[in-house]
């Protein structure tokens, strides 16, 4: 592999090299080299200063290494001729040479193997949306929607078709098979969807999306958000996430004998999620707007419950069955760490079926209708409602802890205490106009 990467690169005449990792927080993060040094990087790693990256410092030591994952190569399309650049997505080591714990793609990689020991194999494919907006200076509020389209919409109500279609043939050209793309429901909202993988590569493949679609809206004079809820009372942007468990090659979330033809394995599987959805959802959904979007009214889900068809569950489960059967998880949004929000989804749903955890019965209305006697009879309960709640349900997880390790379960509780403290210190626009006559 590192023989033919070498090749390539001299074939196609690139001549600089990126190397990426995803920090605590889920940024991506890169060091550059010259080409001539992807030799060396692909054999012996490159020596970074781990106290610097947010989650991976170490009190004994910093010295960490980069060790390029060969699989992730992809040439980046927005980059002339003579600034043809690789990417490379790495694995963190410690001199010694073992994984770092602190990683986030190794956390993942842990719960992978976990899996594997059981006997499945996970897919996941996410659905990001985004906002596309116009920056009218430094200034956070300054800022202009672009359209007032929605759903399906098209040109000339939908302003950002032409960057969105640029977003797409850039993903294609890095290797993505991208399935849709469209205005969503809110004003100047996006979708673009791409195909389902093993679910290492799709956290891989988020932090890549949305770095492509950041950096394309940027040379097209936009500015992408992921900010789950940027404006009041139209949609905010989830990022929903399609799970299914393979077996010897087989969908094992399939049994046509089974009632909704739906095995046990993947009843067990919707259980877990069920059971410890409060628990992992500060990962899922881990900033202050996050809870913001999941809020009734607005296609995301509020209460911890799964469903058929309908779509304000925590859980739904798409109507195709055989190789397609899937579980779609409708809380997530896209300030999550994919490496974490997919190691505690995917470590929930096999404690599912380690423990044979039943779901309660499915959801056949929509929850946003049933009044609250309705919701305790059918002992329906809510998602955390902000931060604070899901930090604190959070750090009770033995589950949370495991999947993630000591050293970032540490650091990322800490991170979200001082998120909230820090919000609660802020006099906010809504507390200005709403008491600043009236007392
Ligand atoms: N934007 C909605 C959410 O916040 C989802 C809308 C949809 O995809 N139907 O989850
Ligand atoms: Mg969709
Ligand atoms: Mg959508
Ligand atoms: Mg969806």
């Amino acid at each position: 592999m590192v023989r033919k990467i070498l090749e390539f690169v001299e074939k196609e005449e690139v001549k600089l090299v990126r190397l990426q990792i995803t920090d605590i927080n889920g940024t991506l993060k890169n060091v550059e080299l010259p080409v001539k040094r992807l030799g060396e990087a692909l054999t012996k790693g490159v020596m970074f200063d781990g106290s610097s990256i947010d989650g991976f410092v170490r009190i004994e030591e910093s010295d960490m290494i980069l060790y390029p994952d060969t699989e992730t190569a992809s040439l980046l399309p927005w980059k002339s001729e003579s600034e043809k650049t690789i990417r490379l997505i790495c694995d963190v080591m410690l001199p010694d040479g073992t994984p770092f714990e602190g990683d986030p793609r190794y956390r993942l990689r842990k719960i992978v193997e976990k899996a594997k020991k059981m006997g499945f194999e996970a897919f996941a494919g996410p659905e990001p949306e985004f906002f596309l907006i116009r920056k009218k200076s430094g200034d956070p509020k300054e800022i202009e929607l672009l359209d007032k389209g929605g759903y399906f919409d098209m040109l000339p109500v939908d302003k950002g078709e032409e960057v969105r279609k640029s977003i797409v043939i850039a993903l294609e050209k890095m290797g993505f098979e991208v399935e849709t793309a469209h205005h969503e429901v809110a004003h100047s909202q996006h979708e673009v969807d791409f195909r389902y993988t093993d679910i290492l590569r799709t956290a891989d493949n988020i932090q890549t999306f949305k770095w492509v679609v950041k950096t394309v809206s940027v040379l097209n004079g936009l500015h992408a958000t992921f900010m789950p809820k940027p404006f009041m009372g139209i949609n905010g942007s989830g990022m929903h996430i399609h799970l299914s468990l393979f077996s010897k090659g087989e969908n094992a979330f399939y049994d046509p004998h089974k009632p909704y033809e739906l095995s046990e394995t993947a009843i067990f599987f919707i259980g877990g999620v069920l059971k410890y959805a409060a628990e992992i959802t500060a990962v899922t959904n881990p900033t202050i707007n996050s809870y913001k979007r999941l809020v009734p009214g607005y296609e995301a889900p509020v209460n911890i419950s799964w469903a058929l068809g309908n779509r304000s569950a925590l859980i739904r489960v798409p109507s195709v069955r055989g190789e397609a059967t899937r579980i779609e998880i409708r809380n997530p949004d896209p300030t999550c760490n994919p490496y974490l929000a997919l190691a505690v989804i995917l470590a929930a749903g096999l404690k599912g079926i380690e423990e044979n955890i039943l779901p309660p019965k499915p959801i056949d209305r929509n929850i946003f209708e049933l009044d609250s006697g309705e919701k305790l009879k059918r002992k329906i309960e809510h998602l955390p409602a902000d931060l604070k709640e899901a930090t604190a349900k959070c750090e009770k997880s033995e589950l949370v802890r495991d999947t993630l390790g000591e050293h970032i379960f540490e650091k990322f509780i800490e991170t979200k205490r001082l998120e909230w403290t820090r919000f609660m210190r802020s006099v906010t626009d809504w507390e200005l106009a709403e008491y600043i006559d009236l007392f």
